[in-house]
């Protein structure tokens, strides 16, 4: 396909308001692909060079990128700035000039080509990279058609927000193969076992259904984590689970293991390869660790070796650093316990009851008192008041509280279900939880907020079935004032002019400034009640004509090791007010 004609279906997806319609357009395309175009094409789509888990980006800033768009086109810089204030877009800038100089464009790329070239940039790193890819991206805005150069401006600076998830994607996929959204379920298990958007697309293409009903995991392909429940008190586990494993809820941060030989990787709840920062524990995996291929998942959590105490979470988050990692690993060890074991020497143990993964991972972990890898400490239980023992004796240790396990429950990735329950020490009477909402847009402060340019923000919690993220909050306090600032800088980085799209974001409040959904906020609050200006679950009835709302929300942190697509669901919510 040619990249001008890939194009064309990047603006027919822009121009359409109907999610439905969006699908539909996505299977078109996806039919019109060939088996070679698919994978890049899909990544594109996305905004990506390839699977998010590969981190790979094109490293030019939006400043970058005009000044290759300047020399590209060949305008003074003056005259792109004027266009850039009126549109206050790089794209349309780009299209508008490219329209208005008389220069023809000189070739009519095809989409491999184009993604050949566009990976290069990614590639390109060291001394002088940067003055390589900004040559690349002037001589591709210089020879290639207007549309063409529009969108690779938006894309290379990030901004090819075509307001679709990944989900979106699948659904695509479902309507290609079958005309409608049925598949879906199966295509969404595939993702979360290898979540690698292209790759399953090309599965799809040249296997149909044979291709992702048999898909198993691989190491270093991050598998998407498995999550907890929540209930609103104890007894209520034993009513869901019967007998079931009890483990301390170690507050921390989850790290899935990845290690054939003697690489080792390691992903973040996100996706994110974070093993550079984790020397000590690297070292750890390849002492402790008798298999030649392995993948297990564990939580991280610092400690004092004065005391052998756990570290506040506060404390431990400091080792999620990118530099001083050498001092930050003397200065705050890590200890990693290990729950889980996903693949071994070749085999797939996702489908394996819960207590053959864990006697399995006890045998090949060499664990001693003094080592960074322990398994977690676990209890067979089957009686309310053992689980309140553990409970109290957890939280007085300084740990989160419990994870409650199913005792033959699969590893289901991505799920949040009843295999696993997570109960914590209270934060208020009503809400023994924290909610993990996503910003939606901010306000300009008023008194003496007025002089970090914000006074609050509105968040927004994720419609599960409508995939569409749904108000919940207006948030105005338990932040610093140093906090604010960071806020403010970080979300301007994101604001977007108009309204997001109806079907990405259903807010009937309208904040000063939108926020392209992407930064997640943890939010306690007294109480979850209703209102009639919030949209999260409103469509559904849960409450007369009214949406969720939350009494007295402060923010807790940012997360930034969370996803948007991961936060609290409407649906969870409604489980909680239910229960
Ligand atoms: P929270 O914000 O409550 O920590 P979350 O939303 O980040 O939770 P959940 O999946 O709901 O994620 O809660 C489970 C998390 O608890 C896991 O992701 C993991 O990081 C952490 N955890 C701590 N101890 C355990 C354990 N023993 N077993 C499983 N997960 C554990």
């Amino acid at each position: 396909m040619k990249f001008s004609d890939f194009c064309k279906y990047l603006e027919k997806i822009e121009a359409t308001a109907s999610r439905l319609e969006m699908t539909s357009i996505l299977a078109d395309l996806f039919k019109q692909l060939s088996a070679d175009d698919i994978k890049p094409g899909v990544y594109l789509l996305l905004g990506r060079i390839g699977p998010l888990y590969e981190g790979k980006e094109f490293g030019l800033a939006e400043k970058t990128v005009v000044s290759a768009a300047v020399a590209g086109l060949g305008v003074e810089k003056k005259v792109f700035d004027k266009v850039y204030q009126q549109l206050g877009d790089v794209g349309e800038v780009v299209y508008k000039l490219k329209q208005q100089s008389n220069s023809l464009f000189k070739t009519d790329p095809d989409l491999s080509f184009v993604y050949q070239r566009l990976r290069k940039i990614a590639d390109l790193s060291g001394k002088g990279s940067l003055t390589a890819k900004k040559e690349i991206v002037a001589d591709m805005i210089r020879e290639y058609p207007a549309l063409t150069a529009k969108y690779l401006a938006r894309l290379i600076s990030g901004k090819l927000r075509l307001g679709f998830s990944d989900m979106t994607v699948l659904d695509g996929l479902s309507w290609f193969l079958k005309g409608d959204k049925s598949l879906r379920p199966l295509l969404e298990h595939a993702y979360h076992v290898r979540p690698d958007l292209g790759l399953i697309a090309y599965l799809v293409k040249t296997k149909n259904l044979n291709g992702i009903e048999t898909i198993e995991p691989e190491v270093f392909v991050p598998i998407i984590m498995m999550r907890a429940e929540r209930v609103k008190q104890i007894p209520d586990i034993i009513e869901k689970l019967g007998q079931c494993l009890v483990e301390p809820k170690y507050d921390g941060f989850r790290l899935q293991v990845h290690k054939k030989g003697n690489e080792v990787k390691m992903f973040s709840r996100n996706l994110e390869q974070v093993a550079y920062m984790y020397p000590d524990l690297k070292q750890a995996v390849l002492e402790q660790i008798s298999a030649e291929s392995i993948i297990f998942e564990g939580e991280a959590i610092g400690f004092d070796p004065q005391t052998d105490e756990f570290l506040p979470f506060q404390e431990t988050s400091q080792r999620r650093r990118k530099y001083d990692i050498e001092e930050l690993s003397q200065k705050i060890p890590l200890k990693l316990f290990v729950f889980e074991l996903l693949y071994l020497n070749g085999q797939s143990f996702i489908n394996k009851k819960l207590m053959e993964r864990k006697a399995k991972i006890r045998s090949i972990l060499k664990s001693e008192p003094e080592a960074n890898l322990v398994i977690a400490e676990d209890h067979l239980v089957s009686k309310t008041e053992e689980i309140e023992v553990l409970f109290d004796q957890y939280v007085s240790e300084g740990l989160e509280g419990i994870m409650a396990k199913k005792i033959d429950g699969v590893y289901k990735p991505g799920a949040r279900e009843f295999n696993w329950i997570k109960f914590k020490a209270s934060y208020s009477q009503k809400i023994n939880d924290t909610i993990d909402t996503v910003v939606l847009g901010y306000y300009y402060g008023k008194g003496k907020r007025s002089e970090f340019g914000i006074g609050a923000f509105l968040v927004g919690v994720y419609d599960k079935n409508l995939d569409k993220f749904c108000s919940i909050a207006k948030i105005g306090t338990g932040v610093s004032d140093q906090q604010w600032r960071e806020l403010k800088h970080l979300f301007d980085k994101n604001r977007s002019s108009n309204k997001p799209k109806e079907y990405f974001v259903d807010s009937q409040i309208v904040p000063d400034v939108w926020v392209a959904p992407k930064f997640v906020v943890e939010v306690s609050a007294d109480e979850i009640t209703y209102s009639p200006v919030h949209t999260a679950g409103k469509s559904a009835g849960y409450h007369k004509n009214s949406g969720f709302a939350l009494r007295f929300p402060r923010m807790v942190r940012l997360r930034s090791d969370k996803d948007v697509y991961d936060i609290t669901t409407v649906q969870e919510i409604g489980r909680l007010v239910k229960i």
